[in-house]
């Protein structure tokens, strides 16, 4: 290596991202360490840990929000690693044929329902559950399934429609159908 530092792969970030190797497993070329697709999940899922409990903190100061920000940015980032190479496959996924989102005022959350035409991709969701917040449904726009990403931003669509509402006479709706001409 000359007079290269060798990056330990305990210690690299994997900045670069990840490259196909040998399947099933891919490389990070920094630092030559070789994962496979449980493996970086498992790097995901360790920076939603670190994110969440960067949350849990009580006391929470102009740092620790610095500190949060961070950490979110990190699991999006990793996120988009790993949707980017499940992503090969998944880019022949048939787009829905409607999507409706209703509002649960009970649990304060939206049911987002994805209907297709033909049969339903594999490994695709039909039915996904969001808090009425925006961080929670901005969240899902790295959602590894392309068409949760899709539903996520008619989701975010239905939520600012009723924000509007709030100050108004009358009640925000309940429901909102997407038909394909408007994915
Ligand atoms: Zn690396």
């Amino acid at each position: 290596m000359g007079g290269l530092m060798k990056i330990s792969s305990e210690n690299c970030m994997h900045s670069g991202g990840l490259r196909s190797a040998v399947a099933p497993e891919y490389l990070c070329p920094a630092c030559g360490a070789r994962m496979d697709v449980e493996e970086i999940e498992r790097w995901v899922r360790e920076a939603e840990e670190a994110r969440d409990e960067s949350y849990a903190a009580v006391e929470v100061d102009e740092f620790s929000q610095i500190v949060r920000e961070e950490r979110q940015r990190e699991v999006y980032r990793r996120r988009k690693v790993l949707y980017e190479l499940r992503n090969l496959p998944l880019g022949l996924a048939p787009r829905p044929e409607m999507i409706l989102v209703s509002y649960d005022a009970e649990g304060d959350a939206y049911e987002c329902r994805i209907f297709y035409k033909e049969p339903r991709p594999v490994g695709g969701l039909e039915r996904v559950n969001v808090a009425a917040e925006l961080d929670p449904i901005l969240e899902l726009k790295s959602h590894p399934d392309p068409n949760v990403r899709l539903a996520s931003g008619k989701v975010e669509e239905f939520h600012a429609l009723r924000q509007g509402f709030v100050s108004g006479d009358d009640p925000p709706p309940l429901r909102r159908v997407f038909y394909s001409s408007e994915l």
